[in-house]
């Protein structure tokens, strides 16, 4: 089942539909322009007929329905998905969401994590936050090349992305187009949010290597462009800001053991920045990794969300995290065969078909 029928729901939908051995079996959304009709038609870019109606009442969808996987696409925050996750659990249906705190929600909510954990252990399901980032770039990723260290004493990533695809909301969240001094009110009054994920993948990459973190801080600064740039969506003059620079660091003491950065603007190539995602692990042996240009952050997110399914449908029960399950891996099979088979580990607790 597909909860929120947005950018990211559509693109999940439209590569579940082109799956073997998955089925969609319902769509929630709550806007009214998708509400009543047929998923194909709700999608963006539309697809043929489905025979699935979007529907906006969720507990009598899942009531009927009974799906053996949910997949939530419609908010980044733990506190707009947790009524959904909860309704979902509570039906019995496994979870995975691209909300953005959920990735490792005990570093915003340790106890609303471990009710999610509780509900849906006594559910016998299990609940995920995966996405490009956080889930996969700066913590997953990461996470596996210290694979291959015997010793890991630094973690230094950058995510350089291009936000020029990326509509009106999107912008206002990282402050493109405001003066250097409307950038900085904007950070003080939350509007400008920047990267959410920074707690979630710095808990995860220290909790999967065995560190305890004494404190994280953020850094949000402008990008302000030397240059004219423009998008489809928006014009910048120079002296105005093009995007937002936000990066973290994780420390042990007063030692900064983790240090993530995740700049993000418009046009990045006007002023000859590249994009790419870099990683550097220090330590024995000494790491480091270049994928240029970065790996594209709206199909990589549609991706995990359904390569994820077959592991989390296998999983042990209760809230799990991108470290703790196998190695993220494109599924280009019958889905049923990784389930059941057991190259995932075997389907203990599954029953019949995979919807
Ligand atoms: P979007 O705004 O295009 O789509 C959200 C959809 O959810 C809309 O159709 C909306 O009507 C629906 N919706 C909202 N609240 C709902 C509710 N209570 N019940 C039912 N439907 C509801 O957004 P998007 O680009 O598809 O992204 C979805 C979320 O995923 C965003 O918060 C985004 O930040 C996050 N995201 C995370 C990652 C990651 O790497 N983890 C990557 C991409 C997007």
């Amino acid at each position: 089942m597909i909860w929120g029928l947005g950018a990211m729901g559509s693109g999940i939908a439209s590569a579940l539909l082109a799956k073997e051995g998955v089925r969609i079996v319902g769509a929630i959304d709550v806007d009214p322009r998708k509400v009543g009709r047929d998923m194909g038609a709700a999608l963006s870019p539309p697809r043929p007929g489905t025979g699935i109606v979007v529907t906006d009442i969720p507990t009598a969808l899942l009531k009927d329905v009974r799906p053996h996987v949910c997949v939530i696409a419609t908010s980044s925050f733990l506190a707009d998905v947790l009524p959904q996750v909860k309704a979902a659990v509570g039906a019995g249906a496994n979870v995975i969401t691209i909300a953005e705190e959920m990735a490792f929600p005990q570093a915003v909510n340790k106890g609303a994590s471990a009710e999610i954990d509780r509900r849906a252990r006594e559910a016998g399901v299990s609940v995920l936050g995966t996405g490009i980032n956080p889930g996969f770039v700066l913590d997953t990723l990461i996470i596996a090349l210290t694979g291959a260290c015997t010793e890991v004493t630094g973690i230094r990533a950058r995510r350089v992305n291009d936000l020029s695809p990326f509509g009106p909301t999107v912008l206002k969240t990282q402050g493109v187009g405001t003066t250097p001094e409307e950038f900085q009110r904007g950070v003080d009054a939350g509007t400008i949010v920047g990267h959410v994920g920074f707690a979630q993948s710095l808990s995860m990459i220290a909790r999967a290597v065995g560190w305890g973190l004494d404190r994280i801080d953020e850094v949000k600064e402008p990008i302000v462009s030397q240059t004219r740039r423009q998008t489809p969506f928006i014009e910048i003059e120079p002296g105005q800001v093009a995007g937002c620079d936000h990066s973290a660091r994780g420390y042990i003491g007063d030692d900064e053991v983790i240090t993530l950065e995740h700049p993000q603007q418009i046009q990045p190539e006007a002023e000859g920045k590249e994009t790419g995602d870099f990683v550097t692990v220090e330590g024995t042996p000494g790491v480091r990794m270049a994928i240029q240009p970065e790996i594209a952050g709206g199909i990589g997110t549609m991706a995990l969300a359904v390569n994820m399914i077959p592991a989390v449908v296998a999983a042990q029960p209760g809230l799990l995290t991108m470290d703790m399950l196998p190695v993220p891996r494109s599924i280009m099979g019958d889905f049923r065969g990784l389930v059941f088979g057991g190259s995932q580990g075997g389907g203990e607790g599954v029953r019949g078909d995979v919807k």
